[in-house]
């Protein structure tokens, strides 16, 4: 297929934000798609090369996009780099340079999506010694036979800013509406921005089954595929131990009462551990560990492994637990603070291990001896855990819990939770089933800390005064109901001066430097991978903000490397937690 009808669509999601109508676009394309095409068309209507899964990254930052740009168009990189500030955006530049370069010349695309994905891929197995000069080449190479529309979306792929709003429900969506829109007779009309369905039960089916085989496997690519051969393919996609899936969320609750009145009586409430979500995939004597951004963190934690190893009693298992740091002295739980430096770790492991080691406490199971686990209910996956883990403690224990319907036991096993030097409780319901990746209430937190937010930075801006080296306030996002990054204001206080006092400025500059997309003036655009923890005074309503609430005095607590982006507050936690402070 021709890169070019992908180029096609990108513009058309570009020029609406209905997401109806960006559901239409995609499900009509992939009609079209061909079969060996559909797998790679997903990932790149998302923007990605790898899967959510695959660890693999592109390593390349906007400054060697300038230098790919100049090498294709021989317009000095200095140039270039101009005209991204005037700009800000390297997509536009891309084809504006493009554009002006070619204009005696016919644009004919040569591109073919295959072409294209392959030498972005190979970006990634570039390391080390000559690695830049051969990224540039393989860029360069595309560019230079690319029109000016596709070197605008080679460069934003390039770049991971694809800025055309497509979030996980409209692709889940399109391939619904593209494989199976007949046999439920759907019809959209673009004037009205309306659609409809005439077997809504039929369609529900339809989403429920796209939905499933994506949590199982975190890639739209084959599930598109499948869902092109029908639903019997479809339903076949199941869980593989060794690929991460998304694990399940929480929703928040302030006491004990409200936790019973959202997973149902009896509830199970367990110690909610203050350390990081760790999904154990074990397959004979195989054992790997992901974070619940799914990165692979095998290699970090030895000493979990060889627990895993020894003490899980199946041959295959998908596990959910948190590893908690302790102190070797005392014994007694630390905070999560103390072992983060484990988690990005790449030497000194086994000392790290030693120094700071963990203990894995487990509390689901997703998968067992060949058979998915994701839904049974809650209190059956519970009985095939305390089957299978020998407990030995400081390394690997089950999560300690009761079982109640009684308020002030929960409040009673609450205090002594917070005294063991956890962060308050996790309240789960018995009989619910597992839902990757999902905030649904099956599980709900309860913690009485004051209330903060888990933010996304999407733009900076550089100081003055003393502060011109650093990028020193921080636009920040909340998620909307797609997943799309939603402003919610400024944040300029809690980072330090100096290093040695905590997170400073400085540091926030060097973590926020190369993942710059685009700058204007003293502001930069961000490519949103970085999570902060915001407090704030109150929450306003505000224009200024895409969505619609400003926070005051805000401030920054801290870096929450350990979160990724599916789990930043959300724009209806910011509501609620605006309705609240009315009360
Ligand atoms: P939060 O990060 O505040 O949204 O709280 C949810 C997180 O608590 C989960 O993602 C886990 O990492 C962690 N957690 C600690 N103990 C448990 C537990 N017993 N069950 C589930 N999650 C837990």
């Amino acid at each position: 297929m021709e890169y070019n009808a992908l180029v096609e669509v990108y513009e058309a999601l570009d020029s609406t934000s209905k997401r109806l109508e960006k559901t239409h676009i995609i499900s009509e394309f992939l009609k079209k798609v061909p079969k060996e095409d559909i797998a790679t068309i997903m990932l790149l209507l998302e923007g990605r090369l790898f899967p959510r899964w695959d660890s693999r990254e592109l390593g390349v930052a906007s400054r060697l996009v300038i230098k790919a740009i100049s090498s294709a168009t021989g317009i000095e990189a200095e140039k270039v780099e101009k005209e991204w500030k005037k700009a800000g955006d390297l997509g536009n530049v891309a084809e504006n340079l493009i554009k002006g370069k070619k204009q005696a010349t016919l644009f004919s695309s040569s591109l073919s999506v295959r072409k294209v994905f392959s030498n972005l891929q190979k970006l990634a197995t570039l390391e080390g010694h000559g690695s830049v000069d051969k990224k540039i080449g393989l860029i360069s190479e595309l560019l230079t036979s690319a029109t000016p529309k596709e070197a605008k979306y080679i460069t934003r792929t390039l770049l991971q800013d694809m800025r055309i709003g497509v979030g996980e429900g409209s692709l889940r969506d399109a391939i619904v509406w593209a494989f199976f829109g007949d046999k439920v007779k759907i019809a959209y009309n673009v004037e009205e921005n309306d659609i409809q369905i005439e077997d809504r039960e039929e369609y529900n089916k339809y989403v429920g089954a796209v939905q499933k085989a994506y949590d199982a496997t975190n890639d739209f690519g084959p599930v598109a595929e499948a869902a092109k051969s029908g639903l019997k393919a479809l339903e076949k996609m199941e869980l593989s131990v060794g690929i991460p899936i998304k694990v399940m969320l929480a929703l928040k609750v302030d006491n004990a009462k409200e936790g019973l009145e959202r997973v149902g009586k009896p509830a199970e409430a367990e110690y909610k551990y203050d350390g990081f979500r760790i999904q154990a995939h074990k397959k004979g004597n195989d054992v790997k560990l992901f974070t619940r951004k799914l990165e692979d963190v095998t290699m970090q934690f030895p000493e979990a492994v060889s627990a895993i190893k020894k003490n899980i009693k199946a041959k295959e298992a998908i596990l959910d637990s948190e590893a908690v740091g302790y102190s070797k002295a005392s014994g007694k739980y630390l905070p999560f603070q103390s072992i983060s430096q484990r988690i990005k770790r790449k030497y000194d492991i086994e000392k790290m291990a030693s120094d700071f080691p963990v203990e894995v406490n487990v509390f689901d199971i997703i998968y067992y001896d060949g058979k998915s686990f994701l839904d049974e209910p809650f209190e059956e996956r519970k009985k095939v855990l305390k089957k299978i883990v020998s407990e030995e403690k400081k390394r690997i224990v089950l999560a300690k819990s009761i079982t109640t319907s009684d308020e002030k036991e929960i409040e009673n096993f609450y205090n002594e939770a917070i005294e063991k030097g956890n962060e308050g409780l996790m309240l789960k319901k018995l009989d619910a089933p597992y839902r990757p990746g999902a905030r649904v209430g099956y599980m709900v937190k309860y913690k009485k800390y004051r209330e903060t937010f888990d933010l996304a930075v999407v733009g900076a801006e550089w100081g003055e005064g003393k502060r011109t080296k650093w990028l020193s306030s921080y636009i920040i996002a909340c998620a909307g109901e797609d997943g799309e990054l939603l402003e919610v204001g400024r944040v300029s206080t809690g980072l330090k001066e100096k290093d040695e006092e905590g997170l400073s400025f400085n540091e926030m500059t060097k973590i926020l430097k190369p993942l710059v997309i685009s700058e204007k003036g003293k502001e930069a655009r961000i490519k949103p991978k970085i999570i902060i923890e915001v407090g704030y005074e109150e929450i306003q309503k505000s224009p200024t903000y895409s969505s619609g609430y400003a926070l005051r005095f805000p401030r920054v607590i801290c870096l929450r490397e350990e979160k990724s982006l599916s789990e930043i507050t959300t724009l209806e936690q910011v509501e609620e937690a605006y309705g609240g402070q009315k009360k």
